[in-house]
């Protein structure tokens, strides 16, 4: 070992209290589940970290139920003002309990440290701030005088952001006068159980949150159930149609927040070493498990090996290791289920001849793991280039011209990120204006922001999350112009360019 590597830094794992078992969080209850309870482990261990109960249909009937009475009884007929200070309440919560928060992120999800401290919990806590502040202002939301909350709001999460994707569904939920009953993914569930206590020591009025646990079953059984008056689902592409087809034909709104394969395109003008970083943080931020990461980097022909040959030696300095050292780049990939498509996919990439490249890193023993890899030469129609992995694997593809770099970009099903590297303002919004694409980052990547509107087109599904447009998804206006009023089919050229000047 050289003097120049980091000594390990762990943080410490005592500031999580978790009780050995969970139940359900009803009616501002803790309550058995009916469901058969299951394990929640540390991907990074496979060490068991708690007991987690299963909903049935009876228990997900009770959580609506509470959601209905404190919709009905307490939240609806409360001023915004009032609402606001419990938001307020539940953003300072978060900070307070935030060193807690991101060690019990981290054990659960895998995720490294520094971005479960650096980025999740000060978002979720950003979140709230944001949307309490929203809570008496809904007037002036941009959806007519006196816009009305729907009703219930059922919520379900996927596990890659846990904490973070509660905040994006509960904050405006609840600013926007709606009760909710939220389920978080099967492999990710304690920050959601935590968040719970903090509803307790917020002293929310009984029933204004649910949390309910267990796996799709329960997802199903609440995406179903008639006492729901809005959907809003975040996680793969499969079961979001799933439930659109179920909600189809109900009263029920609905807004998918989906997969993604963003286009990241690096110009031969860009200033390459803040591109690579760029690209790095792109594809490995959370080990690459984010529906907006920049999983496809699209290069200029005349700088592509220049742009791989440095790509390749900061991926070498990247290190991979235990979730709570405070020194780790790459943390655990989230499940063994994940980590097999991960690797299945990386094996076809192969098969289709494209050239791998992993970082030389050492790989623990127990947990789940895949060192960052990089395929060069991939074409356009090959499974790599289309299809969403959902872990630390970036395809390169060149491109020579502006538009074929535009053509190869909205060339995916998917429509929710992409970025674009360059030093000159006016080709950054040239292509930012053609780019299919929910969010464009220029010159940055992965940045958020509860200002900013978040969301897709085409197979990355419907609806904003963030900002205003965040807001519409949980009102009705006087005139009954439900969630799509804000979220016009194509964006006007001023509203593109205005983000894509100034990436949040
Ligand atoms: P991922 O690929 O990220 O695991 P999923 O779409 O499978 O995404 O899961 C996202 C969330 O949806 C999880 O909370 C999961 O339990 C839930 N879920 C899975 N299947 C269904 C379903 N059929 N109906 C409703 N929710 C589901």
């Amino acid at each position: 070992m050289s003097f120049l590597e980091y000594a390990p830094a762990p943080e410490s794992r005592a500031i999580v209290a978790l009780r050995p078992s969970y139940g359900l969080f009803i009616d501002g209850q803790w309550v058995d589940g009916h469901g058969e309870a299951f394990s929640t482990i540390s991907p990074a261990s496979e060490e068991k970290l708690a007991e987690i109960a299963t909903a049935d249909e009876h228990d997900v009937d009770l959580a609506v139920a509470a959601a209905r009475r404190a919709y009905d009884r307490t939240w609806s007929r409360m001023s915004g003002a009032d609402r606001g200070k419990y938001l307020f309440r539940i953003a300072r919560l978060v900070q307070e309990r935030a060193r807690e928060l991101a060690v019990a992120e981290s054990l659960d999800n895998g995720k490294p440290i520094k971005e479960s401290r650096d980025v999740d919990v000060p978002l979720v806590a950003a979140w709230f701030f944001y949307y309490a502040g929203w809570a008496d202002k809904l007037d002036y939301a941009g959806l007519g005088a006196n816009p009305r909350a729907l009703g219930v709001a059922a919520q379900i999460i996927p596990w890659n952001f846990p904490l973070m994707m509660l905040a994006w569904k509960i904050a405006p939920a609840l600013a926007a006068g709606n009760t909710v009953v939220l389920k978080p993914a099967e492999t990710t569930p304690l920050t959601a159980l935590l968040f719970a206590e903090i509803v307790q020591q917020a002293e929310l009025p009984p029933g204004v949150v649910n949390i309910v646990t267990g796996a799709g079953p329960t997802g199903q059984a609440l995406v179903r159930h008639p006492g729901v008056d809005k959907v809003a689902f975040t996680g793969s592409t499969a079961v979001g149609r799933e439930i659109a087809k179920t909600v189809a034909g109900t009263h029920k709104k609905v807004t998918l927040e989906l997969g993604g394969k963003a286009a990241n395109i690096v110009f031969d003008d860009a200033p390459i070493d803040q591109a690579v970083e760029g690209i790095v943080n792109g594809i490995f931020f959370n080990q690459g498990h984010v529906c907006c990461a920049g999983s496809r980097l699209l290069v200029q022909e005349n700088v592509h090996e220049e742009v791989v040959e440095r790509l390749k030696q900061r991926m070498a300095t990247l290190r991979l290791g235990d979730p709570l050292d405070k020194n780790t780049d790459i943390g655990a990939i989230n499940s063994r289920e994940q980590l097999d498509r991960i690797r299945a996919l990386s094996d076809i990439g192969e098969q289709e001849g494209a050239e791998r490249w992993s970082a030389p890193c050492e790989i623990p023993e127990n947990g789940f793991w895949f060192a960052p890899t990089i395929f060069d030469n991939v074409s356009t129609s090959s499974t790599i280039a289309r299809e969403e992995i959902f872990g630390p694997v970036l395809s390169v593809l060149t491109f020579r011209t502006p538009a074929e770099a535009i053509t190869k970009a909205n060339n995916t099903p998917y429509g929710l990120s992409a970025g674009i590297w360059s030093d000159k303002g006016s080709k950054i919004l040239a292509v930012a204006d053609k780019l299919r694409a929910g969010v464009v980052w220029a010159n940055t990547f992965n940045r958020f922001d509860p200002a900013s509107p978040f969301g897709g087109y085409k197979e990355s599904g419907y609806g904003r999350e963030g900002g205003r447009h965040g807001l519409a998804a949980y009102l009705k206006g006087e005139s009954g112009a439900g969630a799509t009023a804000l979220v016009p089919a194509e964006r006007s050229a001023s509203q593109k360019r205005r983000r894509a000047g100034g990436a949040v």
